[in-house]
């Protein structure tokens, strides 16, 4: 057992694992008023949340008590939706022993999960614009990150992460994979051999990234595989190029501001403007602050998916727009600035169950049970940039026997990052700076 929390925490490697992987040593060093823990799972289809709350709770709990303890939080909120009532039931039952944690229902609304959103919800107050959670005095973390915390106390490495497959699978489930396994193999687990015509997402179907390689590997950060038809709409929009969409929304954005008006971040009171950007664009005005507003954006893909009735992507614009904004070294401003949540916002959030209907993925919402299936991988490929920061160094030479847990990548001292497990036990076959093999013997 390691000495403190975070050395703990940052030793085994943790990353939140439900977003972009930012290193849980650095997040969980900061002192706040209050941590939540984010179980809205928000994005249709995944279960993994629901999951460990249901099959280890009391790892959780325990979990979450010693990073309510170690941020001197006086208070611990368990954010969950008030659809899940056995969910809600175990975790009341183990909270008598918890006078620090509460659960906190959230209505059942897309971007409930959505960490700013989250935080307005539960304590009522607004994350400045570009601001984290930690500027009105909370932390967020996520359900897995904090069964991680608790693996960590024990000295157990992230080697492993939940994963829910589903989708074009018969029998959906979720299972807990070693990290750097292929897509093709995890899906084989599913009981999918064939996956000719299909594309797979990686994550959630609002955010998730498409797949067409099936031989890519899975991550500390890998919540979801959605195998989905190629052809399917939802796949065909994702999937536009941003010369198509430029195109298409010169000919077809009427200016109708309902990707603005159901914009959750502009619901927050941030200055961002999905549909004054893309009059910006598509009329070649020279308006620079409009421009910015898309600075904001958190990329949800409500006004890509959901609100233009014209199927165009703001989202889509706004990622050019801020990659362009960046090179340029535009930053947000908003010192001085008070922000305060739309009086209509509670008005305007997205039921997941239209959007569902609306995504053209109601057959595909079915429950996707833990599956304790251990599967032993004869082979792993361990990227060593799973996190946000630099990528991690290599601390193993070739033809190096490794066992499960290893350290086998490290973080710099000065650098944020963190450090990589072996996730099999094997000989090392390849070291770049990229990523590392391990075979089994
Ligand atoms: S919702 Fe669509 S059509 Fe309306 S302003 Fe936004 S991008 Fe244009
Ligand atoms: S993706 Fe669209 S709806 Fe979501 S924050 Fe960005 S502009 Fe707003």
């Amino acid at each position: 057992m390691l000495n403190n929390l975070i050395d703990s925490i940052k030793e085994c490697g943790l990353v939140g694992a439900g977003g972009a992987g930012f290193p849980s040593h650095v997040k969980l060093s900061a002192k706040c008023e209050y941590v939540i823990v984010n179980a809205a799972e928000c994005e249709p289809l995944i279960r993994v949340d629901q999951q460990i709350l249901i099959h280890y709770t009391k790892e959780l709990l325990e979990g979450f008590n010693l990073i309510i303890k170690q941020t001197e939080a006086k208070k611990g909120y368990i954010a969950i939706k008030e659809k899940h009532a056995h969910i809600i039931d175990k975790l009341s039952k183990e909270l008598t022993q918890y006078d620090n944690i509460e659960i906190f229902k959230l209505r059942d609304f897309y971007p409930a999960g959505d960490e700013q959103v989250m935080v307005n919800e539960v304590i009522n107050r607004v994350v400045p614009q570009g601001g984290i959670p930690l500027n009105v005095g909370c932390i967020v973390t996520n359900v897995e990150t904090v069964l991680n915390a608790f693996n960590a106390t024990k000295g157990n490495p992230v080697t492993k992460t939940f994963v829910t497959i589903t989708g074009e699978v018969s029998n959906p489930a979720t299972y807990r994979l070693p990290i750097g396994i292929s897509y093709k193999e995890a899906l084989k687990i599913c009981g999918i051999d064939n996956t000719q015509g299909k594309v797979l997402i990686d994550g959630g179907p609002m955010m998730g990234k498409v797949v067409f390689d099936f031989n890519e590997h899975i991550t500390k950060t890998t919540k979801a595989i959605i195998l989905l038809d190629k052809n399917h709409s939802l796949i065909r929009k994702k999937i536009m190029s941003i010369d198509q969409r430029l195109k298409q929304s010169k000919t077809a954005c009427i200016q109708c501001s309902r990707c603005t008006d159901l914009c959750p971040r502009n619901l927050l009171g941030h200055d961002i403007k999905p549909h004054r950007v893309m009059r910006v664009v598509n009329y070649g005005l020279s308006d620079f602050l409009g421009l910015k507003t898309a600075l904001g954006c958190s990329e949800c893909g409500i006004c890509e998916l959901y609100s233009c009735p014209n199927g165009l992507s703001p989202r889509k614009i706004n990622v050019m727009i801020k990659q362009e904004l960046g090179k340029a070294g535009v930053k947000i401003d908003n010192s001085g600035k008070n922000y305060e949540a739309a009086p209509m916002m509670e008005y305007r959030k997205i039921p997941v169950k239209r959007l569902i209907q609306r995504l053209d993925i109601k057959k595909y919402d079915r429950d996707a049970p833990l599956n304790d299936y251990e599967y032993k991988p004869s082979k792993v490929v361990i990227s060593l940039k799973q996190h946000i920061g630099a990528p991690a160094t290599a601390v193993v030479s070739e033809r190096q026997s490794v066992i499960e847990g290893e350290l086998i990548a490290k973080v710099d001292e000065q650098k944020l990052g963190s450090n990589i497990h072996a996730s099999i036990s094997g000989v090392i076959t390849s070291v770049n700076s990229h990523e590392i093999i391990i075979e089994v013997e």
